[in-house]
């Protein structure tokens, strides 16, 4: 099916008008008409080459929230005008004992990514969500609760399961002290999912002009990291620290903020190592910790807890020809929290 899309045809280049052909809908597959495809950090690390070699040309988008138009002669999970979601994966090996026990992000043969990657038949470009259509085998995809809007439940698909699988891993809850470093998409649910499970959420922020948002949307303390008193003052306090923040920084200062046994959990993928003091974890048994997005079963839990809790993303809702501006005012943290592609516009 013809497709029509947003692509980079080569790294750091603009977006630009896009079409490709999609496969036919397999037994097994379910094809949905994209509503709305929200702008992840992690697309313009990719654009730009900040993780390595890419594919080119690249249909970026892993934030995915459409209704189903047709399904497959074997699909049982859903039927045509079903609101579904699509992630950061589209396949995985299926058989190893991390995709069986339902953490297929974590697929011992690697999983098949929504872009920049090639499907598992090994010959064909994986092509994302910044286009109009889609198509996807039935289990890698969520039902999306009747109750939230498509715009605001499109970041759930990445930055919402992105925070939620931590917390839950961790046990974020009542009694706990945690902290969100940067209130970008994936900063600004990880304090909505924290302030929900009932912990006391500080936001680690280096724009002290989020501080009013901070706090609307449950946190209860804000603390701007400009000032470099703060890390007096806060020193020792976190259980848990949740780092989004998508550029480099000196880790050493933020690990300090641990208190004894604490954990920071490296989210934010800026691409470089980190220089790690090892006094810094010696001193406080302090633990650094990392985690990847969430898996199938997973996604359809949050969701379903969102749906419940009436959780979304706040978000910008942008026409596709405004994408290249919404990548630059992403990388200087000018967002309110998430840009939204609305696929009518593609
Ligand atoms: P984002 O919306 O751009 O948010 C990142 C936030 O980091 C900014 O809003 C800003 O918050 C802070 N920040 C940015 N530059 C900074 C700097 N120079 N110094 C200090 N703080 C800075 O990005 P996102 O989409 O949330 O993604 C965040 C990171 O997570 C990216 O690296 C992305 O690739 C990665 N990611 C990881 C996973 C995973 O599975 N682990 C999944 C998705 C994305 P303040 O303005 O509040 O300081
Ligand atoms: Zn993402
Ligand atoms: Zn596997």
């Amino acid at each position: 099916m013809n497709t029509r899309a947003y692509a980079a045809m080569k790294a750091k280049s603009e977006l630009v008008p896009f079409s490709f052909d999609r496969r036919e809908v397999g037994a097994h597959d379910v094809a949905l008409d994209i509503s709305y495809a929200g702008i992840c950090h992690s697309d313009i690390h990719q654009v730009h080459e900040e993780w390595g070699p890419a594919i080119f040309p690249m249909v970026p988008g892993h934030e995915i929230a459409g209704v189903v138009t047709s399904i497959g002669s074997s699909v049982t999970k859903f039927k045509v005008g079903d609101r579904i979601g699509v992630g950061v994966f589209v396949d995985s090996c299926r058989d190893c004992d991390n995709c069986k026990s339902g953490l297929q992000q974590y697929c011992e043969q690697g999983m098949t990514g929504t872009y920049n990657g090639m499907e598992r038949d090994g010959k064909t470009v994986a092509m994302g969500g910044y286009s109009n259509y889609f198509v996807i085998n039935e289990d890698y995809a969520v039902h999306i609760p009747e109750n939230l809007p498509l715009d605001g439940v499109a970041p759930l698909l990445c930055a919402g399961i992105t925070l939620y699988s931590p917390i839950k891993h961790w046990n974020v809850g009542p009694g706990k002290k945690v902290a969100v470093m940067g209130l970008g998409g994936l900063g600004h649910m990880g304090v909505k999912f924290a302030v929900a499970m009932g912990a006391e959420v500080t936001v680690l922020s280096h724009s002290p002009n989020k501080e009013k948002d901070a706090i609307a949307m449950g946190a209860h303390h804000f603390v701007s990291t400009n000032d470099p008193a703060a890390f007096k003052v806060h020193a020792r306090e976190f259980d848990i620290i949740l780092n989004t923040v998508s550029a480099e920084l000196d880790i050493n200062q933020y690990l300090s903020l641990l208190r004894l046994n604490g954990t920071l959990i490296v989210i934010g993928l800026p691409g470089k190592p980190y220089a790690v003091e090892v006094g810094s974890l010696l001193n406080g048994r302090r633990s650094i910790g990392g985690s990847m997005i969430g898996g199938i079963p997973q996604m359809q839990e949050m969701l379903d807890f969102c749906g419940k809790n009436n959780i979304v993303s706040d978000v910008e809702v942008i026409k596709a020809d405004y994408i290249n501006q919404a990548y630059e005012r992403t990388v200087k943290s000018d967002v309110k929290y998430r840009f939204v592609i609305d696929a009518s516009t593609i």
